[in-house]
């Protein structure tokens, strides 16, 4: 299976791989989040987990379970760490949050693991499970660099209660974070379903089952229905663009089952669309990897407008498909995108309309930006590098031990 990856990656990091794997061979490893499908941390384990136990180190996956009043509180917590604003957390949130958490050590079994990779805060207060001997390391994929103070300082104690912590970029690391902190950007898997490369024909029908016209420009974003992800800021964009430049606008979308927002937004954004022909909002089930592909393949310019983003996989993997993505100038998309080279990095819904202009109407640099890109991803985010990370953190906790 390793093997695989060879075509893409150099027979050095393959090496590396194989030698920490020959070093790690007995370790049990448990990783739990809150969703099984729905946004980029499922759809990294569900890459990461068969690939690990191909590798031979017994690797796991559990999802925790809650009701909507828990997701709810937990949906609260994830926009207020991007972002203070509003009401912080309130008493009764606290107490919704710590019973369900209670339930949860009941349900899921980390006894017999040796290293628990805990992901975001919806199940971080899970580290009261944490026995003697195990290595417990929370990751974060969120931007926590601002904060509401309320809410972190609740989170904290139970942060500061893990051997480690592992976050995108090192801006994100917070000051109150008392325990080693690594640094790992997410990844991509170039043999998924998402990623691969599809026959003409599929990418073709794909677009016609829409009902967009493959032979004019299509403006793309894939995210989840999410105001941070700012559609309604693409769909302003877009009719800036729209009054000199013929184009189209894919909105694509799906929910998650840890966020009750989603069918707000996704009614919220039908309405901004209004009878438009040329705006397309996609509510497509949470594994329809091939049409994501497919629309990727096909855009001309791909836009994510995040307002806050702690990765943003969705732009990595128009990357690898030789697009040229004009993201917001935050978190991790900054890290992805180098301004002006596999991409544009923008400010405002005004720049976001001049850059995706400037695309439609340079081909030549949209070639040149998309193979940047492309190189960009190949180097830096995938799936082999993102595991031989992980590899490293565990080796790391396991020898300082
Ligand atoms: N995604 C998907 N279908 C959708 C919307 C998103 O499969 O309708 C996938 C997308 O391709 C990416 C992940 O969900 O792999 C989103 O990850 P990202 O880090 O961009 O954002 P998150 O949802 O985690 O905030």
């Amino acid at each position: 299976m390793l093997e695989e990856y060879s075509r893409f990656i150099d027979s050095g990091t393959l090496r590396e791989l194989k030698r920490l794997v020959g070093e790690l061979k007995n370790v049990r490893i448990l990783h739990i989040n809150s969703t099984k499908k729905g946004g980029g941390v499922a759809e990294i384990l569900s890459r990461m987990v068969p690939l690990m136990e191909e590798l031979g180190i017994e690797t796991r996956w559990e999802v925790i379970k809650g009701n909507t009043e828990f997701f709810k509180v937990t949906k609260k917590i994830h926009n207020l760490l991007h972002m203070p604003g509003g009401e912080s957390l309130n008493h009764d949130d606290v107490i919704v949050y710590m019973k369900q958490t209670f339930e949860n050590t009941n349900l899921i079994d980390t006894d017999r693991y040796d290293v628990v990779f805990v992901h975001d805060p919806q199940p971080l207060g899970l580290i009261i499970k944490k026995l003697k001997g195990q290595k417990w390391v929370w990751r974060c994929h969120i931007d926590i660099s601002t904060p509401d103070e309320e809410v972190w300082k609740f989170l904290e104690t139970f942060v500061n209660s893990y051997d480690g912590s592992i976050f995108h970029i090192p801006e994100f690391v917070r000051e109150g974070v008392k325990i080693p902190a690594f640094i790992i950007p997410p990844s991509i898997d170039p043999l998924h379903d998402k990623n691969v490369d599809l026959e003409e024909d599929f990418v073709k029908n794909t677009l016609e089952r829409f009902g967009i016209d493959p032979s004019r420009p299509i403006v793309l974003q894939v995210s989840r229905f999410d105001r941070l992800k700012d559609p309604f800021g693409v769909i302003s964009a877009y009719r800036m663009v729209r009054k000199r430049h013929d184009c189209q606008l894919v909105l694509a979308g799906s929910f998650a089952d840890d966020d009750p927002e989603g069918e707000e937004v996704y009614r919220e954004v039908l309405n901004m669309k209004g009878n438009d022909p040329d705006i397309f909002v996609l509510n497509l089930p949470p594994d329809s990897h091939r049409e994501i592909n497919a629309l990727q393949r096909s855009a001309t310019v791909v836009v994510q407008k995040s307002i806050r983003e702690g990765f943003g996989l969705v732009v990595s993997e128009a990357m690898w498909k030789f697009k040229p993505v004009v993201g917001s100038n935050i978190g991790g998309i900054r890290r992805q995108i180098i301004n002006g080279i596999t991409g544009y990095l923008v400010n405002s819904v005004e720049g976001t309309a001049f850059r995706i202009k400037q695309l439609l109407m340079n081909p030549d640099s949209r070639e040149l930006m998309g193979k940047n890109a492309h190189e960009r991803v190949r180097h830096s985010f995938l799936i082999t590098r993102h595991i031989k990370d992980y590899l490293m953190v565990i080796y790391n906790l396991l020898r300082n031990s």
